[in-house]
Parts: C-alpha cells; sequence; structure tokens
C-alpha cells in the first residue's frame, strides 16, 4: 500500500514535471547527412519529421568528383547516422568521415544489392588518363558500377536499408520509419510498373542509348535498354580520342537512334558526339543528382519519370 509520503512525493514529482519538459530531448530530430541528393530523397521519405537531413552534394552536382567542404565535416560532426551509396560511389567521404571526428554510424545503402559490373562493350580503363595520377592513387577504382539507384528494385533496397539504419540509431522511431518506408515502398512498386511499361512501348530495335558516362547501366539492364557512354562508370576518368572514335563507328553501324546529354555532365562530349555521327540529342537524362527546384526532377519517382518521358519522346517513332 502506498503511504501519503509517497503519493505526495509522486505529487511532487509530476508537478515538477512541465520545467523538466522542456529540455528539448524528447522532440530533438535524429541528425541524419545522406552523400548525395537522390539518396537524401530516399532518407528524407523514410525519416520524415523525425529526422533533421544535411545532404553534402546537392541538386545537379557531380558526386564522382565532389570536393569536400569545411562545413561539410560540420554537418558530419553533428550527425547520428550518415548514409553513403557505396560501391566507390563517394570516393572523398572516408577521409572525410575521419575528418569530422564524427561519431555516428556509417549506413551503406546499396548493402544486399547485386553490383553490376562494366560490360566489355564499355571503354576500359587500360590507359592511365593524363593528370589523374593523384586522384587514382591509393584506391581501386574497379570495375564495379556505383549506379545502383537507377534501378527501381535497387531504390526498394537502399529504402530497407535506411529503414533499418534510422531504427538502429533511434529505436523509439521504429512504427514511423517502418510506416514510411512501407508507404514509399508501395509509391516504388507503382513507378517501377510504370517505367518497364514505358520502355516496352518503345520499339525494340530503338532501345539503344548514348549518354556521356556509364549511368544508366543497372536501369539498361532492368528494363532492356541497351546504353553505351564514353566515359565509363565515373566522371572522373576522361574518353579517349580512340573512346570516342569507337563509339561514333558503333552509332553509325548499329544505328543507335540516340544520344542524351545528363544534368551532371559537360554537355559537349556528346554534342560532338551528335555531330560526327548524325545521332539525335534525346534531351537531358537525371543521372547522379536530382534537380533544383525549378527543375522537373526535385524528388527521385519525378526523376524517373522525367528520364523515361525524355526516352520515350526520343526512341518512340
Ligand atoms: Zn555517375
Amino acid at each position: 500500500m502506498l503511504s501519503r509520503r509517497t503519493l505526495l512525493a509522486a505529487a511532487l514529482l509530476l508537478g515538477a514535471s512541465p520545467a523538466l519538459a522542456q529540455s528539448p530531448a524528447p522532440t530533438a530530430k535524429l541528425p541524419v547527412v545522406a552523400s548525395f541528393s537522390i539518396l537524401g530523397d530516399f532518407v528524407k521519405n523514410v525519416g520524415g519529421d523525425r529526422i533533421s537531413l544535411a545532404t553534402i552534394v546537392g541538386p545537379n552536382s557531380d558526386t564522382h568528383v565532389y570536393q569536400p567542404t569545411p562545413n561539410d565535416a560540420k554537418k558530419l560532426a553533428a550527425a547520428k547516422v550518415i548514409f553513403v551509396n557505396g560501391l566507390g560511389f563517394e570516393g572523398w567521404m572516408d577521409r572525410l568521415v575521419k575528418a569530422s571526428g564524427t561519431k555516428a554510424t556509417v549506413v551503406v545503402a546499396t548493402k544486399g544489392i547485386t553490383p553490376r559490373e562494366r560490360s566489355k562493350d564499355e571503354p576500359q580503363e587500360d590507359e592511365a588518363p593524363k593528370g589523374k595520377k593523384d586522384a587514382h592513387a591509393g584506391h581501386d577504382h574497379g570495375p564495379i558500377d556505383p549506379h545502383a539507384w537507377q534501378s527501381v528494385a535497387n531504390a526498394k533496397i537502399y529504402v530497407a536499408n535506411i529503414r533499418d539504419g534510422l531504427i538502429a540509431a533511434d529505436p523509439a522511431g521504429k512504427d514511423v520509419y517502418t510506416a514510411n518506408a512501407a508507404a514509399y515502398t508501395a509509391k516504388l512498386d507503382q513507378l517501377e510498373t510504370e517505367v518497364k511499361a514505358a520502355i516496352a512501348a518503345i520499339p525494340e530495335q530503338n532501345r539503344r542509348i548514348i549518354t556521356s558516362h556509364d549511368a544508366f547501366g543497372y536501369f539498361g539492364d532492368a528494363y532492356g535498354l541497351k546504353l553505351l557512354a564514353p566515359e565509363g562508370v565515373s566522371t572522373e576518368s576522361e574518353a579517349s580520342a580512340k573512346d570516342v572514335g569507337k563509339i561514333i563507328r558503333q552509332i553509325k553501324t548499329q544505328k543507335i537512334p540516340a544520344v542524351f546529354l545528363e544534368n551532371v555532365t559537360n554537355p559537349r562530349l556528346v554534342d560532338r558526339i551528335a555531330k560526327e555521327s548524325g545521332a539525335i540529342v534525346g534531351g537531358t537524362l537525371y543521372s547522379d543528382a536530382l534537380s533544383d527546384d525549378k527543375g522537373p526532377a526535385t524528388s527521385y519517382i519525378d526523376m524517373e519519370r522525367y528520364n523515361i518521358r525524355q526516352l520515350a519522346g526520343a526512341l518512340t517513332k
């Protein structure tokens, strides 16, 4: 049985609790960092109101060759969880994590994805590009393609990894993260159906395109589009004259109908290839980054929809 004194003490504690509740801890958002804009969109969809998100590489920017700033180190230092793509996409990240002194958990969002290797058709990096020796020193670029998000099936794996990473850092949010991930995954299912239908509607002999760097390999493998790129899977290595000449010959002999610009790469190379090969420029595809607020691809779902419209527009005749 409770004594009067115990009850009194409890009442005092309850009375005191409004003052204690002014501590921001119960409502503070989980500080989270995503390495680039597309991944940031996934994290935002799963984290919702419970997180405060900082993204390192912003819209229309190239993650392959990004140069971190002191402000980025501050973002990492303040974070509890850091989401990265992995597969060699953010070559600068390990050093930045170390330099920042962050205690955050680093979650690789592509964990469990089957990595795609570059096909034999693509130019190989057998000749080291001039002036790039330092960038290449100490790590192996290898043949692994990091652009796994371009397959919507893979995007669902990103979402599951993000959900699990957020729950590990903030167990109290488990129900919210689980529900958000499920709702967003349902949208991705719908998107995947749209993408498959859009590519299936393009005449088979037209399902071949050129982009400046090899960012759509997972997309092509998943939906049946053949892609060639003079630059390989990273924008770090420039296309050699030999690679460009080979692509131009392939466009002519294989009658590849269209070449596409990308929002993160310089249009000059693709423009030149179009001029010399007679292929049309089919438009701009969003490869490694979302658009800014004024653009047509402010979210992953809008990006994929925009890309399939561009493809269908140029390849359906
Ligand atoms: Zn890329």
